[in-house]
């Protein structure tokens, strides 16, 4: 049937490079009647002739054109996969490598075993596997087992315009890799496929490709999408003006399918329970037991515990949370995450909406709502592609996922939100979370071509054109707008020592590597560089540290490295499930419901002050007593998690004592998957995430303590002293090597009364004044121990307490008491 594609291929193929092969395929003909449609199909020999000839491709093509899908089967039936070597796919979404390998199996007609996936902790690889899907991280592992990467023949990196972090590292790295591979005799390309014509951070990149690489380009068939901007932008609530527009389409206008893109999972569920109450389509959903509900993800992770708990097993209830993760080397996933920041609760949307916005439902007009996310399971994602039931309309609501990575077939109508959810990293916490935010017009751009795939479409723009005019061209690289100590810290696992001579497509800024360095080395995650020698030697020196054993724990801790160093410090007096439950408490934002908003009116406003006094007591009662009281004000993270955990983290003990509940959920996920973490590490320690901890006893609190200042070292702040008070404005005011300004302790911290000497502290915060956040007491004596890293030791007589030396950025001290270093494998902290 297929022969005239046969025969091309066939003619094309010429050694030397690749053996002149043809893999036959056994395609059905519906498949292949499809595949002919497609534009890529049109380019076969320009790409394998690119490809055979240089190591280095790069096509680009829009969404839906092909390039997914066909470009691994041109590759096979070239024969790239019938030798030793493998063809390797990465995606930076889990869906798309999931779904992707699906369909390609049944394009080919072959069975799993040899079209395969893996994502994390997932996949279906087999030892016959010809072609494998996998995330960009899962690569990016591999890549530290064998450098080489000797089991593939062809490395594809999808999506590359994302711009994902691993993404940008893994085309990094593949640049020096291939040549490599090339020079030992076992040649290796690599093709980045893009869905934007913007590909000049690779091809005009010379320190990552020194001469540019071929640029394919597949010209697309693309209807005319019509766009139609609203009048006026909704701040609050787009999602209620997303619905409105959808039941408006879907009255008034001819037949085709409306795809809406929203921002994250339960966004894209509201909308759907809104749609199908308006417009319900019974049979349906209740035959493929597909509910109104949500999905129960989180109290299916609840019963997982509790069975787990009943269970009495030492193993861990394995908690598939890597999604959490603030590092590399998990899958950069945005929408996955998202879908996991959605529990938090911030979101309007969450809320049921008003009734009087409510549509009367129409069951005339049968609307078939699926959703579409990363999370949710494959077969309800392949739903999507399959064509709705007769008499009905089909109406895909989605996160951006269905922007480039997965092509729906027949929409006519775009409903644009103009968001999109994105990581946020906080330069002074470390902690990501996520934002939502305006997207580019490139992405705009790309929403409203999905409207056009089979005929003229529209596209409704639930904003107006002048405030499309403020959006950004593209979206950067994810890389410029994140800190990198995490990101340096994964190289250096890899063995990246010098990460400042790395080709990243996009650069951090110099500032932002040496920082990372330095606070790097500081935490004992790598190796001291020498402290005499050339200067220009020790400064080279300096931008090159390896990896320390404890940075290698470290780099598995799904953490920012802050964090990830009180987790290796841990195992002492069994402080561990306390250090796992702190860090999460400390990583979830706001986990104290917000209580200082204004009030509506005064009935408001005398229950919000009895809230806060409710909650203020709790504070008190959770910050404890004498010893624990001086952990401060993580004691209270600490006793609230208890606590709440106690009694059985119900929305109940939340609301009644001013916790949020998403925000205890997550701590509780979080915890289970950091445990999952540590014990990966360490197998002899052994912990189990128990939510019913009991208090710390008192020389848990030291050592709890000294664990946290270990951690947070470079944030440390001292009391400015009676006679140092020139300005009154330093009254009750501390000292930070960083600032010039004094910082304060909040007065609704614990430690607000006490005023400790010494204090670490997990952010500054500007509101009225610079305010700490997140304030443990320090005694001055452990910072010569704790920290001598940062220290200048000096005799007692001439430092009688730590002090900050502004000329050398370090601590002024003299040494009490012997020296160590807090590391994974040395003993106890002694008190
Ligand atoms: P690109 O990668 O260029 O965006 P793809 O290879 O993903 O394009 O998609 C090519 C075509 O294959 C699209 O028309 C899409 O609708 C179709 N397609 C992809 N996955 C499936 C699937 N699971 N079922 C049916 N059609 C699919
Ligand atoms: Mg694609």
């Amino acid at each position: 049937k297929t022969n005239t594609r046969e025969k091309s291929c066939q003619d094309s193929i010429k050694p030397p490079s690749q053996p002149a092969v043809f893999i036959p395929v056994d395609r059905l003909p519906e498949i292949q009647e499809a595949r002919l449609r497609l534009p890529v199909l049109a380019e076969e020999q320009v790409i394998m002739e690119a490809v055979r000839e240089n190591s280095f491709v790069v096509l680009c093509g829009e969404t839906g054109s092909g390039k997914t899908t066909q470009v691994p089967q041109f590759l096979y039936e070239a024969g790239y996969a019938s030798g030793s070597g493998i063809i390797g796919v990465t995606e930076p979404r889990r869906v798309a490598a999931v779904s992707m390998s699906h369909r390609v199996a049944k394009e080919m007609n072959l069975s799993t075993r040899l079209v395969s996936y893996q994502i994390r902790y997932e996949g279906n690889v087999t030892s016959d596997t010809k072609i494998k899907f996998m995330t960009d991280g899962v690569l990016l592992k591999e890549i530290q087992k064998d450098f080489l990467l000797q089991r593939y023949s062809v490395i594809i990196i999808d999506e590359a315009h994302e711009r994902s972090v691993y993404t940008d590292i893994l085309i990094g790295l593949l640049s020096r890799i291939v040549p490599l591979r090339n020079k030992k005799g076992l040649p290796m390309k690599l093709i980045v496929m893009s869905a934007t014509l913007r590909v000049e951070d690779f091809t005009e990149n010379r320190k990552l490709f020194p001469v540019p690489p071929p640029v394919i380009k597949v010209e697309a068939r693309q209807f005319p999408v019509s766009v139609h901007f609203n009048k006026r932008t909704p701040l609050d609530d787009y999602s209620g003006e997303v619905f409105q527009k959808t039941c408006k389409i879907h009255r008034m206008l001819p037949p085709g399918g409306i795809l809406v893109f929203l921002t994250g999972q339960a966004e894209v569920h509201t909308v759907c329970r809104r749609l199908r109450r308006a417009f319900p389509y019974r049979r349906g959903h209740v035959a493929n037991g597909e509910g109104e509900e949500a999905p129960a993800d989180t109290s299916e992770e609840i019963r997982r515990f509790k069975k787990a708990k009943q269970k009495k097993t030492a193993s861990l209830p394995r908690i598939d949370l890597d999604n959490y993760s603030a590092l590399p080397v998990d899958e950069g996933d945005e929408d996955r995450q998202a879908g996991i920041d959605d529990e938090e609760g911030s979101d309007l949307e969450l809320d049921d909406p008003p009734e009087d916005n409510e549509e009367k439902a129409d069951p005339s007009l049968p609307l078939y709502v699926l959703p579409l996310y990363s999370l949710l399971s494959p077969e309800q994602q392949a739903k999507v592609f399959q064509p709705p039931p007769p008499g009905t309309r089909l109406c895909v609501v989605a996160t951006n996922v269905a922007e480039t990575s997965l092509t729906i077939p027949g929409i006519k109508y775009v409903v644009d939100c103009g968001r999109v959810k994105k990581r946020f990293y906080d330069r002074v916490t470390g902690v990501s979370s996520f934002m939502v935010n305006w997207t580019s017009q490139a992405s705009a751009n790309q929403r409203a071509g999905r409207a056009g795939r089979t005929e003229p479409g529209h596209c409704y723009r639930l904003y107006s054109s002048a405030v499309f005019g403020e959006f950004s061209l593209f979206s950067e690289a994810e890389i410029t707008r994140r800190p990198v100590e995490d990101l340096v810290l994964q190289m250096k696992d890899l063995n990246i020592d010098k990460v400042v001579n790395f080709p990243f497509p996009t650069p951090p800024s110099a500032e932002a590597l040496v920082a990372a360095e330095q606070l790097l080395v500081s935490l004992g995650a790598l190796e001291e560089p020498p402290r005499s020698g050339r200067v220009k030697e020790m400064e080279q020196a300096r931008l090159s540290c390896p990896i320390s054993p404890l940075g290698r724990a470290m780099a598995s801790f799904p953490v920012s490295p802050r964090y990830a160093k009180m987790l290796a410090l841990g195992k002492q007096q069994d402080c561990l499930p306390y250090v796992i439950a702190v860090v999460a408490a400390m990583t979830v934002r706001e986990i104290f419901e917000d209580l200082d908003r204004p009030a509506a009116n005064e009935d408001e406003s005398s229950k919000l002050a009895q809230r806060r006094a409710r909650l203020a007591q709790m504070r008190r009662l959770w910050a404890g007593q004498g010893a624990s009281l001086l952990l401060g004000d993580l004691m209270v993270l600490l006793g609230a998690v208890g606590a709440c955990e106690f009694a059985g983290c119900t929305p109940k003990f939340c609301e009644e004592n001013g916790l949020r509940y998403k925000a205890m959920l997550e701590i509780r996920r979080l915890r289970g998957q950091l445990t999952n973490a540590v014990n990966s590490v360490c197998p002899e320690v052994g912990v189990f995430v128990d939510c019913k901890m009991a208090p710390p006893t008192e020389s848990q609190v030291v050592c709890l303590r000294q664990i946290v200042l270990a951690g947070l070292g470079d944030h440390l702040a001292r009391r400015v002293q009676q006679e140092e008070l020139l300005d009154p404005k330093w009254r009750n005011g501390y000292k930070t090597p960083l600032l010039d300004e004094p910082v304060y302790i909040h007065p609704s911290s614990a430690l607000f009364k006490t005023l400790p000497q010494f204090v670490v502290y997990q952010e500054v915060l500007e509101t009225t004044k610079m305010y700490m956040k997140g304030v443990s007491a320090v005694e001055p004596e452990w910072v010569p121990q704790v920290l001598s890293q940062y220290c200048h030791f000096g005799s007692p007589l001439e430092t009688p307490a730590p002090w900050f030396c502004h000329s050398t950025g370090r601590i002024k001290c003299h040494c009490t008491s012997t020296f160590f270093r807090c590391g994974w494998q040395l003993p106890a902290v002694e008190m």
